[in-house]
């Protein structure tokens, strides 16, 4: 029977909107009261779902949101979204209408687009926030720094661009100290030369996850937390108690009785060692779960951990359950908690020789999201 929320087939996303919440006032209490917080919802909320996670962020008291695109803000503004929307990423010229129309903020770092932006606004009657990205060293996005005064004394009168906040992104807090240090002092810098001279921004930023856990004083007036909202961690020994949003969850379809030495799945990359059962569960790499944790990943079934044996497929993987008392309907976790065990997207991170945002934000649409809490 089709469940209403899952659809038929039995593969499932489950994402505990409470545990979001309280990743949130962990973050609250790391940075205080008095910085605001951006929560970056770009990937539709890291795979998470925008809409589910950014009305349940608004109504936490969230201060602003941070996606990627021009079209993830207009989704969040026809969901009803009232926080100002910083658009991280470029835009192009032609399409700055949108901004207008739907009061999104946008990141500017070239004079080209700060001009278009002003005739645009004047023939609208309506102004623009702008937040100006430098470059401190990411070598990404970003006016460089040494030019970032002059850019951004240009901007500063401009009657229909205005200037809402001041920012930039580091390229490896995880592992580089002294070079984070560094842009982090880049940018206290330019903040200081520009009160010098009366050019007031109301907010700066710089903090991601890793920022703002390890950077006190990277933390300015306001931190963009992503990773760790969904209860991710950006490394592993860090102080910050997070709770997991996302489970990932199947069903057993099949089981099988294989007899010693025969080869299962494609290539047969793994052979029964013994009499055994394999179980199959209906997800695959066309859902995002990673062809290469082919033999690698562990996988929950009663609270007991199997592993993925043979080649994943693009619908199905198989467990090799031996003896256990494992039947069709028992449900399978792949990510997340089982009795004593757990799973977490890091784990899957590391055998799969990516990072933990690849994981989740890797996970299709074809995978319903369930929400609870
Ligand atoms: C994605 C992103 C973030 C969030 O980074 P996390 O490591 O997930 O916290 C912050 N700032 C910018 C500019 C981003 O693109």
């Amino acid at each position: 029977m089709k469940n209403p929320e899952i659809g038929y087939r039995p593969t499932w996303a489950e994402v505990n909107l409470g545990n979001l919440e309280y990743n949130f006032r962990q973050v609250k209490s790391v940075v205080g009261l008095k910085v605001k917080v951006m929560a970056t919802v770009k990937a539709d909320a890291y795979g998470h779902g925008l809409l589910p996670v950014a009305r349940r962020l608004a109504a936490s008291g969230v201060d602003y949101f941070g996606v990627a695109s021009i079209d993830e803000g207009i989704r969040l503004r026809e969901a009803g979204i009232e926080n100002p929307i910083l658009i991280l990423g470029m835009v192009l010229k032609n399409n700055i209408s949108a901004l207008f129309d739907y009061g999104l903020s946008v990141t500017v770092c070239d004079d080209d687009l700060v001009s278009a932006l002003e005739i645009k606004g004047a023939s609208c009657g309506k102004a623009v926030g702008v937040h100006i990205k430098v470059d401190t060293g990411m070598g990404r996005l970003g006016v460089a720094h040494e030019d970032a005064f002059g850019f951004i004394k240009r901007i500063y009168n401009k009657k229909f661009v205005k200037i809402h906040g001041l920012f930039t992104h580091f390229a490896f807090a995880d592992i580089n100290r002294d070079f984070t240090m560094e842009q982090i002092a880049i940018f206290g810098r330019l903040v200081t030369k520009l009160k010098k001279r009366g050019i007031l921004i109301p907010l700066l930023h710089a903090a991601n996850s890793m920022g703002i856990i390890g950077y006190k004083q990277g933390h300015f007036n306001m931190v963009r937390p992503g990773l760790v909202l969904y209860g991710l961690y950006p490394t592993d020994d860090v102080d910050i108690k997070l709770k997991p949003v996302l489970s990932l969850k199947s069903r057993v379809v099949y089981v099988k009785r294989m007899p010693k030495d025969k080869g299962i799945s494609y290539g047969h990359t793994y052979i029964t060692k013994k009499d055994t059962n394999i179980a199959v569960l209906p997800i695959g790499y066309g859902d995002g779960y990673p062809r290469n944790l082919s033999n690698l990943a562990p996988v929950l079934i009663k609270g007991r951990k199997f592993h993925i044996n043979g080649r994943i497929c693009m619908d199905q993987v198989m467990v090799d359950v031996g003896s256990a008392k494992i039947k069709i309907g028992d449900e399978a976790i792949l990510i997340g908690n089982s009795g004593k065990n757990k799973i977490t997207a890091e784990d899957l991170a590391g055998l799969s020789a990516t990072i933990p945002y690849e994981i989740v934000c890797g996970l299709g649409s074809r995978i319903p999201r369930v929400y609870i809490g």
